[in-house]
C-alpha cells in the first residue's frame, strides 16, 4: 500500500514520479538510497571562515568573533582581505557560511580574462557550470559568448581590449536552479563588490534581475535593459539574460541594440 508500493508495481506510476521529482529540482542522483535530512542530529554549527585553500594566493585568516553569526559580516571581512584576485577566489572558497556551497560540486568564481575591460555579472552557476566550475558554459552560456563575440568580444581573448571577464552574484549552484534568496544575495555582496574592484573594469555589463539587484537595488531587467547607469562607480549596462533570450528570440532584437551600444562606449 501507499505511493512506494504504487510506483514499485507501476511502471507509469514511476515514470511520473521520476518526472515530478526532476521538475521539482531532484534532477541528479547522489546516493543509492535517500536520506531524510530532517532526521539528522543538528550539528552544533560555529561561523568560521576556513584557511584559503592556496598559500600562495592566501588572505589572512579572519578573526570572527563579535561577527561569528552574522555571515553578511564575515563575507565583508574575508573579501575585504583578499588584495588580489587570487586571493579572493581562496577567500570564496574556503567560505562556508551559504548554505548552497553544501548541495554544490564545485565553486563556480569566474571565467576569461581578469584584464579585460568588460566585467560580465549574470546570475548564478547552473547545472553545467557547477559541472566544470567555470561561468556560462551552458546553452545560455553558448549564446552569451555569440553575443559577444559578433561585437569582437570574446572570454578567451588575450588583448584586454576585446576580452571579457565573467562571474556571477551567486558562487554555487542553486538546488533545482531556484532564483537566489535576497539573503544569499546580500552574503556574497561583498564578495561581488571586491571582486569588481580587483577586476577594475572600465564597464559592467549585468545580465538579467539577479544581478541588477545585487548592485543597484532595484528589479526590473525589462525596463532597465539598454539604458547606462552608474554601480560601484562605473558605467554598467543592464541586459536581459541569454537564458530569457533562450525562451524569447524575439527579444534578441533589443539585446543586439544594447550589445551595439557597448560596442559604440568601448569604440570597438
Ligand atoms: N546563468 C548564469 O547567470 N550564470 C551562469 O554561469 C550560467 C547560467
Amino acid at each position: 500500500m501507499g505511493i512506494a508500493t504504487d510506483i514499485a508495481d507501476d511502471w507509469h506510476a514511476a515514470l511520473a514520479a521520476l518526472a515530478w521529482a526532476v521538475e521539482a529540482g531532484a534532477d541528479e542522483v547522489l546516493l543509492d538510497a535517500p536520506v531524510n535530512r530532517f532526521d539528522q542530529p543538528v550539528a552544533a554549527t560555529r561561523a568560521t571562515v576556513a584557511p584559503p585553500t592556496s598559500p600562495a594566493n592566501a588572505a589572512p585568516p579572519v578573526p570572527v568573533d563579535a561577527a561569528e553569526t552574522d555571515a553578511v559580516a564575515v563575507a565583508r571581512a574575508s573579501a575585504a582581505r583578499a588584495t588580489s584576485l587570487g586571493a579572493l577566489r581562496a577567500a570564496v572558497e574556503g567560505f562556508d557560511l551559504c548554505e548552497l556551497k553544501k548541495g554544490a560540486r564545485n565553486t563556480v568564481f569566474a571565467d576569461g580574462n581578469p584584464a579585460a575591460r568588460v566585467l560580465v555579472l549574470g546570475e548564478a552557476p547552473g547545472r553545467d557550470e557547477d559541472l566544470e566550475g567555470r561561468p556560462f558554459v551552458g546553452r545560455a552560456g553558448q549564446l552569451l559568448d555569440r553575443m559577444f563575440a559578433a561585437i569582437g568580444l570574446s572570454r578567451t581573448s588575450p588583448d584586454a581590449q576585446s576580452a571579457l571577464y565573467i562571474t556571477n552574484v551567486l558562487f554555487w549552484r542553486p538546488p533545482g536552479n531556484r532564483d537566489p534568496e535576497p539573503a544569499e544575495i546580500a552574503m556574497m555582496q561583498p564578495f561581488i563588490q571586491r571582486h569588481i574592484e580587483l577586476a577594475d573594469p572600465q564597464v559592467i555589463v549585468v545580465m538579467g534581475n539577479t544581478p541588477l539587484f545585487a548592485l543597484t537595488g532595484q528589479r526590473g531587467i525589462m525596463k532597465a535593459r539598454g539604458t547606462w547607469t552608474t554601480a560601484l562607480g562605473r558605467p554598467m549596462l543592464p541586459m536581459t539574460h541569454p537564458a530569457y533570450l533562450l525562451r524569447n528570440p524575439t527579444a534578441k532584437r533589443e539585446a543586439w541594440a544594447d550589445l551595439l551600444a557597448l560596442k559604440e562606449r568601448l569604440k570597438i
